[in-house]
This record gives structure tokens, sequence and C-alpha cells, in this order.
């Protein structure tokens, strides 16, 4: 045993973890269910591990997560024989709680303990879970393949210290042991155990045991019988003693194997939570074995609530990947593409080689036969959510609509389906929801309607204001409007929508289609030489400022506007194009 070392959680760590434990108090069972994933990743990666190397077993490669409590001492050991950790992996790992962007998290907890567990739960705690229950936490790791002298053991009582020191460690892998606060002596007991272990952890490919009880011994005993016969001790068979045994108490079948008819809605979301490190239900799934061609299974998940960093393109996303129920590894993001990086889920793939990396992946006639696959798949099962339940949908688009925008861009092929599943605010309500479909819109369009009309604007304050709606509002046509950031770039990408051109309000000439009657054309044509004198003044006044001075039908209470031409760039473009310093 070497020297013990002191070190300081990277962060305001107390204060997190008093958050965390404050808000996670009234579901607290939770922190088994973190600490059994965590260790069956640790299994899976070691069998992941074992594939190029099979010395990293030592012998042993029947995996298993071992739970077992002690009354006496109020302790509980998750013990697991997957990939351990090293010295320098469990400071790593277990030395940041709230890795990066920690600030901005906790600008944004309310005290509302339903509101922040939620947000911590995208935030992922994880492993320090076990301090909602624990007042004191040892680990015990021996990473698989280094010398038993090479363990390393870390302890803390969760106040923003933590110390290591090297042990010996015979066997590979981690215990985890739980000091129990006084008041959670509930978690010392194994029928309170078990049931946790079954509700959440029955689908984890891995086994958890718990130790059965010892029976002991029973000697024998002879019949004996009084005077007149009767039998006044009944004869006892001898028994021997039944040792305490490990036993398996979860199904430790891979859920994603299972038929869709044998798993219940309660298995797929808390599976949801183990792949995805989310703690929210979530707000949809789909589970599918594809045959043929390539075969593969696939179970894809929308979350109900974006992580605080989705907006970071360069964050690790993608499915887990699994190659004959083997994993292989987090984050495959070549099976969807950017504009989906919210979907999570996992992969089983019987046609890619258990040697796959990602650089072969990257370049792989199955991983685009699958991803296409995949892509298809949730564009279809949020137009179905769409269709069914426009509450839900509400839902989906208010979280990851924006993500979603960047879609007929990035993917062309699925254009015409993602265009389908945006959502706008229009003139139809006025409102700053953004809740009305294309197809609605093509709907309501009006006799002679040959265009789908929006507006472009800084704020929606602005769009609904614009001078350019007059006209339009005026006729009573509806026009879209748009004023995210990203609404103009998703908008230069998708110019049609159903055979039917996307007009901005603000561009070039107005054509109101077949809607410009005769009536309406010779009025123009009047006002045109009514105001000659002026437009010609106003030209000279502006001369070098803009291209045309054009007297326009689309105002009726402004008395200007300024319009870009047909093919010039909008001035929404311009504005994002000096912003990015173009
Ligand atoms: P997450 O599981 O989302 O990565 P956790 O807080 O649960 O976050 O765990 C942090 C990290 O600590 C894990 O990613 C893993 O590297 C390491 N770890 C935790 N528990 C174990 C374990 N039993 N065996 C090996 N590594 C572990
Ligand atoms: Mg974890």
């Amino acid at each position: 045993t070497g020297q013990t070392q002191n070190h300081s959680f990277s962060t305001d760590a107390a204060k997190v973890l008093k958050l965390m434990i404050h808000s996670l108090y009234s579901n607290k069972e939770i922190f088994l269910r973190e600490l059994v994933s965590n260790a069956a990743d640790a299994s899976d990666k070691l069998r992941f591990k074992a594939l190029s190397d099979d010395s990293l077993f030592e012998g042993d490669g029947n995996l298993r997560v071992r739970v077992s409590a002690d009354k006496e001492n109020n302790t509980l050991t998750i013990s697991d024989n997957g990939i351990g950790m090293t010295h320098d992996q469990v400071i790593e790992h277990l030395g940041t709680i709230a890795k990066s962007g920690t600030a901005e998290f906790f600008s944004q907890l309310s005290g509302d303990q339903a509101a922040d567990s939620q947000l911590i739960g995208q935030f992922g705690v994880g492993f320090y879970s076990a301090f909602i229950v624990a007042d004191k936490v040892t680990v015990r790791s021996r990473a698989a393949g280094v010398l038993a002298s090479e363990g390393v053991e870390w302890v803390s009582a969760g106040e923003g210290e933590f110390t290591t020191s090297t042990i010996e460690k015979s066997n590979r892998g981690t215990d985890i042991i739980l000091h129990l606060k006084e008041e959670e002596t509930e978690f010392a007991d194994d029928w309170r155990l078990k049931s946790i272990v079954t509700k959440y952890s029955d689908h984890i490919s891995v086994s958890v045991e718990m130790l059965t009880p010892e029976v002991p011994a029973v000697e024998a005993v002879e019949e004996q019988k009084d005077a007149d016969g009767n039998i006044t001790q009944p004869a006892v068979e001898a028994k021997e003693a039944v040792p305490a045994k490990w036993e398996p108490v979860n199904k430790a079948t891979a859920l994603w194997t299972r038929e869709k008819a044998d798993v219940s809605d309660d298995e797929y979301k808390e599976f949801y939570k183990h792949v995805s490190h989310d703690f929210a239900d979530p707000l949809l799934w789909e589970h599918n074995k594809v045959e043929g061609k390539t075969e593969y299974t696939s179970l894809l998940y929308i979350p109900t609530k974006a992580p605080f960093d989705m907006y970071n393109r360069e964050k690790q996303h993608g499915l887990k990947l699994y190659v004959q129920r083997v994993f292989i590894m987090d984050d495959a993001e070549q099976f969807m593409p950017t504009y989906l990086r919210f979907v999570k889920g996992l992969l089983d793939s019987n046609d890619l080689p258990l040697n796959v990396s990602r650089e072969i992946l990257q370049d792989n006639k199955v991983t685009q036969a699958i991803r296409k696959g995949c892509t298809k798949r949730v564009l279809k099962m949020l137009e179905r959510l769409g269709k069914k339940d426009a509450e839900q949908y509400q839902v989906f688009w208010n979280e990851f609509g924006q993500v979603l925008k960047e879609g007929p861009a990035e993917d062309f092929g699925n254009k015409e389906q993602i265009g389908k599943l945006l959502r706008f605010a229009s003139t139809n309500e006025d409102s700053a929801i953004q809740n009305v479909s294309l197809d609605q819109y093509v709907e309501r369009m009006k006799e002679g309607q040959e265009k789908i009309y929006y507006v472009v604007a800084d704020s929606f304050e602005a769009a609904k204001n614009s001078p350019h709606l007059e006209v339009f509002r005026k006729k009573g046509i509806e026009v879209l409007l748009m004023s995210d950031r990203i609404d103009e770039w998703l908008i230069s990408h998708l110019t049609e929508f159903d055979g039917k051109q996307l007009q901005s309000v603000t561009r070039g000439g107005l054509d109101l289609g077949q809607m410009d009657d005769e009536e309406t054309k010779e009025a123009q044509e009047k006002l045109e030489q009514e105001f000659d004198s002026v437009v010609t003044r106003i030209k000279a006044s502006l001369e070098g400022k803009v291209k045309e001075v054009k007297l326009s039908q689309r105002l009726t209470d402004s008395p200007a506007c300024i319009v870009t031409d047909e093919n010039d760039m909008s001035s929404q473009m311009m504005k994002l194009m000096q912003s990015v310093g173009q």
C-alpha cells in the first residue's frame, strides 16, 4: 500500500453534490441503477478489449456484477470484474464532478426540486449519485491486465476532496463501497436491494448477482413413540448445510435481442436511461429488426429534454454500437446525420466485423446502408408522432426543432420528408408558438395561390409587424413568420415543398399569382403614371444607395419599405454573414 494522496474536485463539487442530493432525494434509489449501469459498462468494455487480447480476462471470462450489503456495518458494495481503472483513470473519471460548462449549468438551477432534477439529469451525475445515500464512498479498483500491486483506492465524503492511494488488489475490476448514512439503512436490506435491481437492471446484459443466505445443516433425528405407539417425535432427515451462494437476480438478456411484444414500456424506459445516461423518460422510441441485405437491430429513442449543450456540434453524440451482441463503442456518430444528433439508442449489426474501428466505419457500405435506414426510421417516427399527437409533437419541436432545421441543408435526399416535420409561427394565429406545418399551410392556401410565403426577421415581433405583410393581411394570405437564427439558412436550402416554391415577401416584385386580377393591374398602371415624378425624385436623392425605387402594392399603412432583389442576398443573410465576420 502506497502513499495517500489528497486531491480536490475540479469544480465547486460540494455545491453540485448538495444540489444533486437535494433534487434527487425523492427518487434516491436510482443511485443503484447508476452504479450497476457503470459496472455493466465496465464489463462491456472489457469484453470488447478482450476481443483482441484474450489474456485480459486473466482466466475469468465470466463477467458479473455483485451487490452485497453488510447490515452490521451499514455498508453496501457493488462489485464488478470488468475493465477496472488505473490510478490516473480514477482521478480522471471520478475527480471531475460536472465536467464542462458547470457555470452555465448552475445559472439554470431554480431551487425547484422537480425542475432541477430534470436539469441535473441532463447533466449526468452518474457515479456521484452514490452520495445521495452515502456519507462516504470507497472505490477499490484494479485495471484488467495490470499487476495486483497496481490497484487503487479512492475515498471521499463528497465534500470537495478525495484521496487516492495505491493498493494490492488481486481480483480485477471495481468495488464501490457505500458507507450508508444513518437514516439510509433500508439500502442494507437484501429484499429492498433485490427489488431495486430487478426494477432497474433487468435488461442489462451482464448478470447482477446477490448472495442467497446460507442454510444451516440439519441433524437427523429418529422417530420416537410413547408406550401406546403414538409418535411423540417425528423423524427428521439430515440435511447438509447449503452455503451462501451468488445467484443472478436480473434476467440478464440484452433487451434489444428480445421480441418487441415481450418488452414492456417500463423496460424500454429503464433501458433508455442506461444507454443514454439521461435521468428523464424518453419521449418516443422504436425497436426494429431489419433483415435482408444488411441485417441489424436498432433501438432508437427521442429524448424528452435536450441536453444543455446540444448546440455544440462538436459534442460527442451517436449510437451505441454492438456487433453480434458484443459492445463495440459508444457515440458511433456515423449512423446518424448531425441534424438528428439528439437521437439516442443502439445498433447491433450482424454484418460489421468485430474489430471494426471508427476509421473503418467512416467509409463503409454497411455503415451507409444502416445510416440511411435509421435516418428514415427516425423521420417516419417523428412524422407519425406529429400526426397522432400534436401536443407531444410540440414538446419535441420546442426542444429539438432548431436542430432539425439544419436538416434540409445537410440531407438533401430527405428534404421533403424533413419539410413535413417543420413547424413555424404564422400570420394565421400571429402567435410566437411554432406549430404550423407546411402541410397545414398548403391546405389553407387561397385559390390561385401558387407559392408559400414567408418573412424572416430578427425577432418574432419584427416579423409579425413587418410592413411587407400588409398586402398579405389585406388579402387574407397566410405568411410564415420566421425569426430563429437558423431560419435563413434553412430557407436557402428548402426552396420548395409539395411542388410549391417558398417565396420571401421581402424579395423582388410581388406576383401574387392568379390573384392579381385585371382590375388591380389597371389600377397599378394608373398609379404608376400618377406617381412617376415622385418616384423619379426619390430615385435621384437615394442614388448609389439603392438599386431601384418602385411603386408597390405591398403596403397599405406604411409609406415605404426596403426590398431585396430576387437574386441578391437577403438582408437577414447579410446580417448573419456580417456577424461571423464575412
Ligand atoms: P458516465 O457513466 O455517464 O460516463 P459516471 O459518473 O456514471 O458517468 O461515471 C464516470 C466514469 O467513471 C465512467 O465513464 C467510467 O469511465 C468510470 N467508472 C465508473 N464506474 C466504473 C466501474 N465500475 N468500472 C470502471 N469504470 C468506472
Ligand atoms: Mg454512468
